[in-house]
């Protein structure tokens, strides 16, 4: 039976491709790029040569339903976002959605996404985490983060250089300025960065240094009650 194959490209390093994603990209009849230039490149990278064809949020609504008619039909498919993992702030929910509900199998490779590294590399805690993607540009953006005050779980966030600065003032508005955040940016390249203190301190950082590359947030969650007493209890002892 033929498959739906949900393939995660590397964020920056070319070398976080895994063995089982090229062995996929070289076995399917057909590859699905948000951006075929960027896919194009990658596959040359890789000695792989396959039809390529687009599928990004301008047009998935339109093909969904063809694509998964196609692997009905008999037809290996991959489906590749520009980096990381497609679905993840990319297209490809809805492609998954279509062939779930006509009984095409789906197949998610594990592999490169910017979220995980970021959370684990924050030093909060990841047994638990909420991701929150991109924040809606302008409408709704204050009424979402003010739901998520109370929210005690580590939160992730992804933000482009352009909105960080103001990010990190409406965090400062919403969590507190003493609220520890962590920023990781363009993570697996060459100028890979991490930022940790309280959002006043990374927000001084990013005044003084101008943001560049890609930016995964990274907040720590509301102390909980029993934290914010052991807290309490330590300052008690000195
Ligand atoms: N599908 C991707 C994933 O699995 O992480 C996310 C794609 S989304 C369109 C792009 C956003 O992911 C960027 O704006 C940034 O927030 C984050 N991102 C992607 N690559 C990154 C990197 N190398 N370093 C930091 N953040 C990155």
């Amino acid at each position: 039976m033929a498959k739906l194959y949900l393939v995660p490209t590397p964020i920056g390093n070319l070398d976080d491709i895994t063995l089982r994603a090229v062995e996929v990209l070289r076995s399917v009849d057909l590859i699905l790029a948000e951006d075929t230039r960027t896919t194009s490149f990658l596959l040359r990278h890789l000695g792989i040569e396959k039809p390529l064809k687009s599928h990004h949020k301008f047009n998935e609504h339109a093909t969904a339903q063809l694509f998964s008619e196609t692997i009905a039909a008999g037809r290996d498919i991959a489906l590749v976002s520009d980096a990381g993992t497609p679905g993840i702030s990319d297209p490809g929910f809805l492609l998954v959605r279509t062939c779930v509900e006509q009984g095409v199998e789906v197949e998610t490779l594990p592999g490169p996404t910017a979220l995980i590294p970021a959370l684990v590399n924050s030093g909060f805690p990841c047994d638990r985490f909420c991701f929150e993607g991109f924040l809606p540009q302008k409408k709704g953006r204050m009424k979402q983060l003010q739901r998520l005050a109370e929210e005690e779980r580590t939160m992730i966030f992804y933000e482009s250089p352009y909105r960080i600065v103001k990010c990190l003032e409406q965090f400062a508005e919403v969590f507190g300025a003493d609220r520890p955040l962590s920023v990781s940016r363009e993570l697996t390249k060459k100028f890979e960065e991490t930022v940790r203190g309280t959002v006043a301190e990374v927000l001084d950082h990013f005044r003084a240094h101008e943001p560049k590359g890609e930016f995964v947030v990274v907040v720590a969650g509301k102390p909980t009650k029993k934290k914010k007493q052991e807290i309490n209890d330590e300052d008690g002892e000195d």
